[in-house]
C-alpha cells in the first residue's frame, strides 16, 4: 500500500504544515544570511566614503601647511609657524583616522606609505625650522626635497581616493545584486507558500470530503432500498475504517432485508399451504362428495385437524419468539432430571419415526444429576431438535439422543444426532438465527426457520450453550448444555 494511502488525516495536516514551515525557515535563513552580508558591505562602503573624504581633506591640509611653512621661511613670522604646526597636527590626526578605516590591503599599504612620507616631511620641517644660519643653496635643496615628498603624498592620497571610490562602486553594485537576490527569494517563497497552502488545503479537504460525499450518496441509496456495491474507500485510514464499518452495516441490512423477504415468502407458504388444504377439504365436505364414504370423510376431518394444528403451531412459534425477544417470556426453574423430558419426546415422535422406518436410540443414563431448568421450555428445545432430526432424516435412517454430565465444568450435555443430509459449513453459524433456513436442493422441507432461534433463546436464558456439528451428506449433531448451578 502506498504511503499516501496509509497517512491519517492528522498526519496529512502535520506534514502539510511542516512543508510550509520548512520552506519559510529555509528562505528566512537564506534572507538573514544575505542581509548580514549586505550589512557588512554597507559598513565597508561607509568607511570607503570616509577614506575618499579624508584623502581630499588631507590633500588640502597638506598644501595649506606647505604654504604656511614657506611663508614662515620668508617672513619668520611665528603666526605662520603656529599655523603650519596646527595644520600638521590636523593632517596627522586625519591620517590616523585613515589608518583605522583602511580595511583592504591596498588601502593599508597606501596609508602606511603616506605615514612614512609624512615622517620624512616632518624631518624636513624640523630642518627648516633650525635653518637660520644655513646658506640659501642648502635651503633650496631642502625645499626641493620636501616638494618631491609632497608630490609623492599627493599621488598616494589621490590613489587612495581612487581605490576607495572604485571599491565603493564595486560594493554598491554587489549590494544591488544581493538586494535583488533577497527580493527574488522573498517573492518566490511567498508565491510557493501561497501555492502550497492552496494545493495542500485543497488536497486535504478533498481527501476528507470525497469519502464523506460517497458515504452520503450511499446512505441515500440505501434509504431508497438500493444496496448496490460496497463502498471500499481505501484512504485516509480513518475514512477507510468508517467505510468498512459502513459496508459491514450495509451487508447486515441487506441480509436482514433478504431474511425479511425470505421469511415472508416462507411464512406465506407455511400458512397458505394448510389454509388451502383446509379450504379444499371443507368444500369437499360441504358438497357432501364423500357422504356415501364415511371412511374417506373421516380422513378429510383428520387432515383438516392436522393442518389446523400446524397453523396454530406456526403462529405460536412466531408469538413465542417475539415474547422472548421482548424479554416477556416467563420461566419457572426447578431442579429436574432431563431423562423423563427426553423419554417423553421420543415416545411422542416414535409413531412418525415408525412410519418413516427411522430407528430412534436413547443413549441417556437415567441417573444423570438434576439441574435447574424450566421443564416446558427445555421440552420445547428437545422437541424442536428431535422434530428437525426426523424432518431431515431419510427413510431407514437413525437418530441417537445422548447425554452425559461433565463434572469438571459442572454441566449437563445433551446431543441429538441424525444421519440426514447435513448442513453446509457456511450454514452452521446461521441456523440459530431467526428466519434462517439453510436451503435444501429440493426445497421440499417446510418450516419457518424459527425453531432453532427459539431453542437458542431458551438455552441462553438457562445460562447454557447450544451448537451444532455437521458434515454435508453425513448427518448433523445438535448439542445443548445446561449448567448445574443455574
Ligand atoms: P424450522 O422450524 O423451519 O425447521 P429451524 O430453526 O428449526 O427452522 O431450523 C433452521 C434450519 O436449520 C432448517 O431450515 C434447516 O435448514 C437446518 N436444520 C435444522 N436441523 C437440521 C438437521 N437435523 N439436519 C439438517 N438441517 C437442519
Amino acid at each position: 500500500m502506498s504511503l499516501h494511502l496509509k497517512l491519517t488525516i492528522l498526519h496529512r495536516l502535520i506534514i502539510s504544515y511542516l512543508v510550509i514551515i520548512i520552506l519559510v525557515i529555509i528562505s528566512g535563513s537564506y534572507t538573514i544570511l544575505k542581509l548580514s552580508g549586505l550589512n557588512r558591505i554597507m559598513t565597508t562602503m561607509v568607511t570607503d566614503s570616509a577614506m575618499i573624504r579624508l584623502s581630499g581633506e588631507n590633500l588640502n591640509i597638506m598644501y595649506a601647511f606647505a604654504a604656511a611653512e614657506e611663508k614662515f621661511l620668508i617672513s619668520r613670522d611665528p603666526d605662520y609657524r603656529r599655523q603650519y604646526e596646527e595644520s600638521q597636527a590636523i593632517f596627522y590626526s586625519k591620517l590616523l583616522e585613515m589608518k583605522r578605516n583602511a580595511h583592504s590591503g591596498e588601502q593599508q599599504s597606501l596609508v602606511s606609505g603616506i605615514m612614512i612620507l609624512y615622517d620624512q616631511a616632518m624631518d624636513i620641517s624640523r630642518q627648516i625650522s633650525i635653518s637660520k644660519g644655513q646658506g640659501r643653496n642648502n635651503l633650496t635643496d631642502i625645499l626641493g626635497h620636501r616638494t618631491k615628498i609632497m608630490d609623492a603624498i599627493d599621488k598616494k592620497l589621490s590613489e587612495l581616493s581612487r581605490i576607495s571610490a572604485r571599491d565603493r562602486d564595486d560594493k554598491l553594485r554587489l549590494s544591488k545584486v544581493i538586494s535583488d537576490q533577497i527580493t527574488n527569494t522573498i517573492t518566490i517563497t511567498v508565491i510557493i507558500s501561497i501555492i502550497l497552502v492552496v494545493f495542500l488545503s485543497l488536497f486535504n479537504t478533498k481527501s476528507i470530503s470525497a469519502p464523506i460525499k460517497l458515504l452520503r450518496e450511499k446512505t441515500k441509496q440505501i434509504a431508497a432500498g438500493d444496496f448496490g456495491l460496497p463502498l471500499r474507500i481505501t484512504s485516509p485510514p480513518e475514512m477507510k475504517e468508517l467505510s468498512d464499518a459502513f459496508d459491514v452495516m450495509c451487508n447486515r441490512l441487506q441480509e436482514l432485508d433478504q431474511m425479511k423477504l425470505d421469511f415472508i415468502s416462507h411464512l406465506s407458504h407455511e400458512l397458505r399451504t394448510p389454509l388451502t388444504v383446509i379450504q379444499e377439504a371443507s368444500s369437499m365436505l360441504r358438497d357432501g362428495r364423500f357422504s356415501v364414504n364415511p371412511e374417506k370423510e373421516q380422513e378429510l376431518f383428520i387432515i383438516v385437524e392436522e393442518e389446523c394444528r400446524r397453523l396454530i403451531h406456526s403462529v405460536n412459534r412466531i408469538l413465542d419468539l417475539s415474547r422472548m425477544e421482548a424479554g416477556m417470556a416467563d420461566f419457572s426453574f426447578q431442579a429436574l432430571s432431563i431423562y423423563p423430558i427426553v423419554e417423553r419426546n421420543i415416545l411422542r415422535f416414535s409413531p412418525i419415526a415408525g412410519r418413516k422406518n427411522i430407528e430412534m436410540v436413547l443413549d441417556l443414563p437415567e441417573d444423570l444429576p438434576v439441574v435447574s431448568m424450566d421443564m416446558e421450555k427445555i421440552g420445547e428445545v428437545v422437541e424442536n431438535l428431535l422434530g428437525n432430526a426426523l424432518k431431515f432424516t431419510p427413510e431407514g435412517g437413525r437418530i441417537v439422543v445422548s447425554g452425559r454430565y461433565h463434572p469438571g465444568d459442572e454441566n449437563l450435555e445433551v446431543s441429538v444426532s441424525d444421519n440426514g443430509p447435513g448442513i453446509p459449513a457456511e450454514g452452521l453459524k446461521e441456523v440459530f438465527e431467526k428466519f434462517k433456513r439453510v436451503e435444501d436442493k429440493k426445497g421440499a422441507v417446510r418450516g419457518t426457520g424459527l425453531g432453532l432461534a427459539i431453542a437458542k433463546h431458551i438455552i441462553d436464558a438457562h445460562g447454557g450453550r447450544i451448537w451444532v456439528k455437521s458434515r454435508l451428506g453425513e448427518g448433523s449433531t445438535f448439542f445443548f448444555s445446561l449448567p448445574s448451578s443455574s
